[in-house]
């Protein structure tokens, strides 16, 4: 029986449908300790997802690759992994680091044990994309899965777009390329990344922590200054009059907004 076959089946046997074009998003649980696998499982179960609970990593990073490598409709895709950060033969942070080494970008949603507030931040590094400390409720991880899956889903649609529109300035996100009053302007990756953010939502007033937060990334140590310096570096690329801004405007006591 080939890897795939083999899980497949093993998928049957947990009721997981094979992908049909309406299917609910397949959850990967991968967790040693029994009854919180089956407490996850079966919660997760009952909110409507097709979920496979697995032990140990070995049969995790199986599965995984069976599931990259299957042809269209073979194997359901992998929507979410909840991944324990002790277990057997290969441990989550391992797991972890190979599926995104083998450019693997399903959301992963760690689970870590009282005190490996360490394993944590190395997970999240390493590319996990959220964790939850035990003992947490089910209302919790639910909410947390719901979140990922929602973020995933959105990732795409902005993927395909290709060309952004904000007045007269155009971004094209897949070639990192921005054209203002058709000349193009140099922009950094950050710079680039906070116009990307402003466009898809005009109007839309963001606070310097905000920004911080989905620009920089919450391990970011340095402080709202940051934004401030590269708001008025953007503004000065951008702006036909950088100390009178027509595109990005300052809402005192808030933040900052596209037009
Ligand atoms: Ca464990």
């Amino acid at each position: 029986m080939s890897e795939a076959a083999k899980f497949n089946a093993m998928m049957r046997s947990s009721g997981v449908a094979n992908s049909p074009e309406d299917a609910q998003p397949f959850i990967l649980i991968v967790e040693d300790e029994a009854l919180i696998r089956e407490t996850i499982a079966m919660a997760l179960v009952d909110e409507g997802y097709q979920v496979l609970a697995l032990e140990d990593g070995r049969q995790a990073l199986g599965v995984v690759r069976a599931s990259q490598s299957s042809e269209e409709g073979e194997m359901p895709a992998i929507d979410l992994l909840i991944l324990d950060l002790m277990l057997p033969y290969i441990n989550g942070l391992d797991l972890c680091r190979l599926m995104r080494q083998d450019g693997m970008t399903t959301p992963i949603l760690m689970l870590s044990a009282k005190g490996t507030e360490t394993d944590v931040v190395v997970g999240l590094e390493i590319g996990a994309d959220d964790y939850l400390a035990k003992p947490f409720g089910m209302r919790e991880l639910i909410a947390r899965c719901r979140s990922l899956l929602r973020r995933a889903s959105r990732q795409p649609q902005l993927q395909e777009q290709l060309v952004i529109q904000f007045q007269d300035i155009a971004l094209y996100p897949q070639e990192c390329r921005v054209i203002v009053r058709d000349g193009a302007v140099n922009l950094s990756p950050k710079e680039f990344t906070l116009l990307e953010l402003f466009m898809n939502n005009p109007r839309r007033v963001f606070s310097r922590d905000q920004l911080l937060e989905r620009v920089w990334g919450i391990d970011f140590m340095g402080d709202s200054k940051t934004v401030d310096v590269h708001i008025r570096w953007l503004r000065e690329k951008l702006e036909v009059d950088p100390s009178s801004p027509q595109y990005i405007i300052t809402v005192r006591g808030f933040g900052y907004r596209l037009g």
